[in-house]
This record gives C-alpha cells, structure tokens and sequence, in this order.
C-alpha cells in the first residue's frame, strides 16, 4: 500500500530523470476469456494512457468489452482537472458497485489517472469505497501487469507514488486508430501556474530522447499512419530538461521529415513559443497551420497571479506573429472566467483579447478550485452567479467568431482526414481539415483513413459541411 502526498508531488529535486526500457513480456493466458471496461475522463494525455492501459492488459490475457455488465475487470482512468470530475468518478462508481454487488461478486474495479494521485481521493476510496479493488497512479502504470497478477483476493490495495517521475520506452499501445496516433514528447510540467493540478499529479517535466521520438514517428509512417499529434502537458518546453538535446523547433523539423503527412502538436505554453517555431511551422506544409494557445485571461493582473508569464500585449504580439507568418492560420484557446476576485474590468480585458484575436473558437471554463494548488487558498468574493454571466456572456462572444471565422470556409475545398460515420446521422462521414474543422459530408464508409478534397458548402459555430470533390 502507498497512498499519494502533495508535499512529495510538489517537490522538485536534481535527481536526472531515468529512462527504463521495458523488456517484460507475460503470459497471455494468465487471465485469458476475461474481459476489460475501460472509461476514460479528460485531455488527450488520458486518452493516450488508456491505449497505453489497454496493451498491458491485453498482455496478460484480457479482451475489451463496450458491455460494463459483461466485463470481469473494469478500469476507470480519471480527470483532476475540474472539481466536478470528482462527482462524475463517484456516480460511476456506483453503478460499479451495483454490478459487483447483484451481477459478478469477482468484479476487480480499478481507478487510475489524476484524480487517483491525489491524497484526498484516496483516503475517500478507501473510507467510503472498500469495494474498490486497485488504485494506481500516473507513475505506474507500466506496472499494471504486475499489480493484477498479485493482486490479492477482497483486498484493497493503493499504489500510487508521489515522485518527479520517470520515462518508460518501448511502451505497447492499442491504438484507437489506424490511420492517427498521439505520440507523447514530454511528460510532467515545472511551470506551477497556481490554478493547475497537473504538476503535483503528472510529477516533473520529462522530455523522451528524440531518436527514441523519431524512431516511434518512423514506424508509424511504416504502418500507413497519416497524421502524428505530439503530445506534452507543455509541449513546446520539450527538450529544456535534457542537456543537449533538440528544442522543440527542431524536433518539429525532424518529425516533417519523416514525410508523415499531418504533423499536430498539442498543447503550447505562450512563454515557450519560439520564432523558430513558427519559422518551422510556416516552412513545412506537413505541419498543420492550426495552433492551440491556451490565454486563459486578458488581464495583466490576472495573468500574474496565475503565473502565467506573459502579459496581454504579449500574447496579442505572438498570435500576430503567427497569423502574419503562417499561412491561413487557426488559432483556438482556452480561457478561464472567474478566477479568484476577477474584477468585471479583469474580465472586461479577457474581452478585448478576444474581440482583437477574434479566436476560432475556444475552450471556456469558470474558475475550479482544485486543492493543494495556490489558487485554492485566495480569497474570492465573486459570487457563481456573476461568474456564470460572465461565462455566457464569453461563449455568446466566442461563438459568434467562430461561426464568422468557418464562414470564410464556404466555397472552397479543404483536405479532409476522414475520421469515421457521424454519430447523429449514420449517412454521412465526418473529418478534420488542416485546421482542425470539423467537416460532415456525404461519402462511402471506403473513404474513412483517407485525406481527400471536399468542398464546404456551409458553415455552423462549431462545423461545416462539405460535399464529396469530384476529383
Ligand atoms: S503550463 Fe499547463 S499543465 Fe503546466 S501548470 Fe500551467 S496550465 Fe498546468
């Protein structure tokens, strides 16, 4: 048993980061004919974890299950990011509990992900949830195996660590697709911004070798993979932990010349966004002309009690940059409404940003008070209620951009990365342009892994629709 501690979570020392080459292999018929439900809560980091979490079970034997009544295992990978995760993972569980208690008494229910790195969490699962049979962190999931395969009978067991972190290679993925793949470049964050969870639940900012980068990209392109997003909680420090090795700019450069034919990368702290960057970003039509630029608020004063490092004029000076230098950018955003005691003059300044950027479209969110961080022990005297105005009022603003900026769409043909059959009308495909639009369009099921031409005919806030060009 060993439960997560902020104190140790927060704890940056000198010690350089190891990087283990996984070798093990396991017996396949350890848990043969038993089968897994996986949920995962949150960003893309989760969602390449559970790929992650998916190969190490099939390593011992398990198959995936969609049927949460049918499965002998169920795993729930979880969001720390906002307060309101923490009721969505109890109410699920729940359900889990139900089934374990009326279906299948040797249901093994695990937790993992963020939410299980916290020391309240915990101390609740193993207070209120006894039936809960594994929780695991962030730091160990290579170790999933091992855990399942001791796993002693009706006993609970918590490994989680509150360490700055290793790198593990060689790492087995299920991928979802065949066709895109997320490719992690760096784990972890130094950056502290006083709102945000992540350094105390993802440990210290740790950047993969590049030939160990390169090498992963390379296969992919071997097996007909057509796009690659590099993945890192602060994707473009990537390098700054390792001595000697490439900046983010020219690992960028290196990844477009492995000829794949959609480079993405996700998500950018303004601070570390170089000039060469965007240079290598405008040189290389691989490179998608779509960047993520988290503002988070239009406020100097704002700005700095989140730590951010930058201030208003210097976030509109870079998003101009790329806009002059990057052809046909998008641009999109996350920002974040109430933060404590935001003034309406504060909110009033995250609203010129917006109506000088005019964004593609963004990702709005009201302040969530997450604890251990600093944030979450400053006074805040605005009411929840005026946050939410604030909010609508923000979206109200924020979508009429992006409906102008998906407007300029229509008439033209964009290259389309069919991504599947839409959900809501089983007649028509959808796809992502270069810029990341969503596209619907009618066309044959054959089409799904390919990139083809389809010209837009129409133009909603949050997608357009396009029609199959005849080549
Ligand atoms: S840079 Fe991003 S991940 Fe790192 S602390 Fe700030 S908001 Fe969190």
């Amino acid at each position: 048993m060993n439960l997560p501690n902020i104190l140790d979570a927060r704890k940056r020392t000198d010690k350089k980061t190891e990087y283990i080459y996984l070798n093990e292999e396991y017996d396949k018929s350890t848990f043969s004919s038993k089968k897994y439900y996986l949920r995962t809560y949150g960003c893309q980091m989760n969602v390449h974890d559970s790929e992650e979490i998916s190969a190490h079970l099939e390593s011992i034997g398990f198959e995936k299950t969609d049927d949460l009544e049918n499965a002998d295992l169920v795993i729930l990978n979880t969001c720390a990011i906002r307060e309101n995760a923490h009721d969505k993972l109890y109410g699920f569980l729940g359900r889990c509990k139900h089934i374990k208690e009326s279906i299948n008494n040797n249901l093994i229910i695990c937790i993992c992900g963020c939410m299980a790195q916290e020391e309240n969490v915990c101390k609740f699962i193993m207070e209120k949830h006894p039936y809960v049979d594994l929780v695991f962190g962030t730091h160990n999931i290579a170790d999933l195996e091992k855990l399942l395969i001791n796993k002693k009978d009706n006993k609970q067991n918590i490994e989680v660590y509150s360490c700055e972190g290793n790198v593990y290679e060689n790492v087995k993925y299920h991928r979802d697709s065949n066709f895109k793949a997320w490719v992690n470049i760096q784990y972890g964050c130094d950056k502290f911004c006083t709102y945000c969870i992540v350094p105390y639940t993802r440990g210290k900012q740790r950047s993969r070798k590049s030939e160990d980068i390169l090498k992963e990209v390379k296969e992919l392109v071997k097996d007909g993979y057509k796009e690659v997003t590099l993945l890192g909680q602060n994707v473009n420090a990537y390098g700054k932990d390792l001595e000697g090795e490439v900046s983010f700019a020219e690992l960028l450069q290196k990844v477009a010349d492995t000829k794949i034919e959609r480079v993405r990368f996700v998500t950018s702290h303004p601070w570390d966004f170089t000039d060469e960057m965007i240079d290598v970003i405008a040189n290389n039509e691989n490179i998608m002309n779509y960047i993520h630029l988290p503002l988070q608020s239009g406020s100097d004063r704002i700005l700095k009690l989140m730590g951010r490092r930058y201030t208003k004029k210097e976030y509109i000076a870079l998003f101009n940059k790329i806009k002059d230098k990057v052809e046909n950018a998008a641009i999109t955003t996350d920002i974040i409404v109430g933060f404590p005691n935001e003034s309406e003059e504060d909110f009033n300044e995250t609203l010129d940003v917006v109506n000088t950027c005019k964004f593609d479209s963004a990702f709005t969110f009201i302040y969530s008070k997450r604890e251990g961080t600093p944030a979450a022990k400053m006074d805040d005297k605005v009411s929840l209620e005026e946050k939410e105005q604030r909010l609508y009022k923000l979206n109200e603003i924020i979508n009429d951009y992006s409906l102008m900026n998906n407007q300029k769409y229509v008439g033209k043909t964009e290259k389309v990365l069919v991504e599947g059959v839409n959900d809501k009308d089983q007649t028509k495909l959808f796809g992502y342009t270069e810029t990341m639009k969503l596209v619907n369009f009618t066309g044959d099921k054959d089409l799904i892994g390919k990139i083809i031409n389809v010209e837009i005919i129409d133009a909603k806030s949050f997608s357009l629709d396009g029609k199959l060009k005849e080549e």
